[in-house]
């Protein structure tokens, strides 16, 4: 299959509207990472996804729509996934509600819950509206690497397995969606995202923060979402966490280190790390959840040995942060 990079006009956004309709693949921009769109009630088209991915078949797609309306026709939408509607889509935001039988079993990986955004990008946004159908869309990458926040890294990952790259530059997020289930009767985040838990706790009373959000599950045991159990979001390199105060975490690092490793610090603590290779994510959370999955993809293109990596607080966004670190390092994490 011949991949075609196209500039976000309005013809061509049509174009790869036609495409989906034709049961084809499209990456789109999206404010969170860049996805891989199909139309997601055609099992075929559906299936593309998968394979051009590699992802595994029990790992369920979101289902991206342009209204609360059309979220309606596939599932039941619940008087709390209105008032979340209506306050932050379009947005960050998935929501795990039951699903209707017009959804495929391949969709939902035969669950019975549907997962359902409505994205705030404008170039998403057009594309589900010239598809009229709900676009199925995973991130745009090889299942386990770090998800793509530009054109390029979509291209890098998948050339020839996708019809079209819609480039509409960096994201703004740089971080997947919040998914939230709210089918349970107190909410449950399974993965944070940039519409935190503190926010949904004001709108609604109550939320919890499922415990394998920054904890290990094994790959048999139970995950209440697929995704916690698969391997994320992963620089080749092995990488390492540390917890502490600035200073300890940097005389640990000068200690460790070895010829090849790369640092990943706050922008207020790069002067801890003279002399040595490192690497800013930034001011705060906001800006390193928007270089993350970048700087992991330049990790593996520089083909560093080992990655320490300084760790945030975790609330807010840096709770999403915090997440994607984890599972980038396989929860090696030291705490000193
Ligand atoms: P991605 O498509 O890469 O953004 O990942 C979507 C995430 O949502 C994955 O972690 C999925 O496991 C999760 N997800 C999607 N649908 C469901 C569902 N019905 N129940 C639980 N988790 C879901
Ligand atoms: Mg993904």
């Amino acid at each position: 299959m011949l991949t075609q990079l196209l500039a976000c006009t309005d013809a061509n956004i049509k174009k790869a509207a036609d495409c989906i309709r034709n049961g084809g693949l499209v990456a789109f921009p999206t404010e969170t990472v860049y996805g891989l769109g199909a139309n997601g009630l055609d099992k075929t088209a559906v299936a593309s996804i998968f394979s051009a991915k590699q992802r595994p078949a029990d790992n369920p797609l979101i289902l991206h729509v342009n209204s609360i309306f059309k979220a309606e026709e596939l599932c039941d939408f619940t008087t709390n996934a209105k008032t979340l509607a209506k306050l932050y889509w379009p947005g960050p935001l998935t929501m795990l509600l039951n699903k209707k039988p017009i959804v495929p079993d391949i969709t939902t990986a035969k669950l019975s819950t549907v997962a359902v955004r409505m994205p705030r990008h404008p170039v998403a946004l057009k594309l589900i509206e010239y598809s009229a159908c709900p676009i199925a869309a995973p991130s745009a990458n090889r299942s386990g690497k770090p998800s793509p926040t530009t054109a390029k890294h979509v291209l890098d990952d998948l050339n020839g397995r996708v019809n079209y790259i819609l480039d509409g530059g960096s994201s703004e997020v740089g971080l997947e969606s919040t998914v939230i289930d709210m089918t349970l009767d107190v909410p449950c985040i399974y993965r944070p995202g940039a519409v935190t838990p503190e926010e949904i706790s004001m709108v609604l009373g109550e939320c919890e923060v499922s415990a394998g959000v920054m904890r290990d599950i094994p790959q048999n045991a139970h995950a209440p979402s697929p995704g916690m159990r698969h391997r994320h979001y992963a620089p080749k390199a092995p990488m390492c966490l540390i917890k502490g105060k600035p200073e300890a975490i940097a005389s640990y690092i000068r200690d460790n280190f070895q010829s090849g490793d790369c640092i990943l610090a706050m922008e207020e603590n790069l002067c801890l790390y003279e002399g040595l290779p490192v690497e800013s994510m930034g001011k705060n959370a906001q800006e390193a959840a928007h270089r993350l999955f970048y700087l992991l993809r330049q990790m593996d293109e520089r083909n560093v040995k080992r990655i320490f990596t300084e760790t945030l607080p975790e609330n807010g966004l840096g709770l999403a942060v915090m997440n994607r670190l984890a599972r980038a390092a396989s929860f090696h994490i030291v705490s000193l």
